[in-house]
């Protein structure tokens, strides 16, 4: 299948990551951002967690900085909104993420899926789509016990040493996420497996996710004379 690049080696990408908890843009992308670096893509990223606070917000900090070494540029932007409470702070949710916007002129999104049955990474959605207009915006996936996962559209394949290095950071970095039964490696291979499979992926494994809206386009290049 042709695939269609994001940048080549030596092109700036800017991207902008949503994630509700300390987590989640890790386990969503954290391959396809390792991949993206060691293309030697020079890859700025705002990487912004709405729920950070006490030890998630220390766990954020190092896992952003391991995950995003060796990438040009990075922000990190924490806020504190209450665990699992999203949906009754969406007004301050929404003024913070206007607020990034500010700061932020991204090529490519990433945030929570449409359908995801989390209500904090729902909210964190819905806002998304609401605030950004004009953007290409990939949703990603989390497993979780609730069973939610959808079908994706658009697929990031990854190397066996990056899903390796992406699971060694995820299991150094969470130590709050031990107690979640799924929390595992087998869970994080068993997912990037399958969307290796259904993209049929060179190195068997793929992080996935949901293009709702692309623009397609040809270079037009030189006029031809006469
Ligand atoms: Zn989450």
């Amino acid at each position: 299948m042709r695939s269609l690049s994001l940048a080549r080696p030596g092109e700036a990408l800017d991207i902008l990551c949503l994630g509700a908890h300390s987590d989640d843009i890790e386990i969503g992308l954290g391959g396809t951002i390792l991949s993206l670096i060691e293309a030697r893509i020079e890859l700025r990223v705002s990487w912004c967690v709405f729920s950070a606070i006490g030890p998630r917000a220390a766990e954020a900090e190092a896992s952003a900085s391991a995950f995003l070494a060796g990438a040009t540029g990075y922000r990190l932007e924490l806020g504190e909104f209450e665990d699992a409470l999203f949906p009754t702070q969406s007004r301050a949710i929404k003024e913070w993420m206007i607020n990034i916007r500010g700061r932020a002129s991204p090529d490519v999104i990433f945030t929570h899926a449409r359908h995801d049955a989390h209500q904090d990474h729902r909210e964190v959605s819905a806002l998304t789509w609401n605030v950004f207009r004009d953007h290409l915006v990939y949703e990603y996936e989390i497993p979780k016990w609730d069973g939610d996962l959808g079908r994706p559209n658009a697929y990031f394949p990854i190397t066996r040493p990056v899903l390796e290095r992406k699971m060694t950071l995820l299991r150094e970095h969470f130590g709050t996420q031990r107690s979640k039964d799924w929390f595992d490696d087998e869970t994080f291979q068993a997912l990037a497996r399958i969307r290796g499979m259904e993209c049929r992926a060179p190195d068997r494994y793929a992080e996935a996710f949901v293009a709702r809206k692309m623009l397609l386009s040809c270079d037009a290049g030189p006029r031809p004379r006469g």
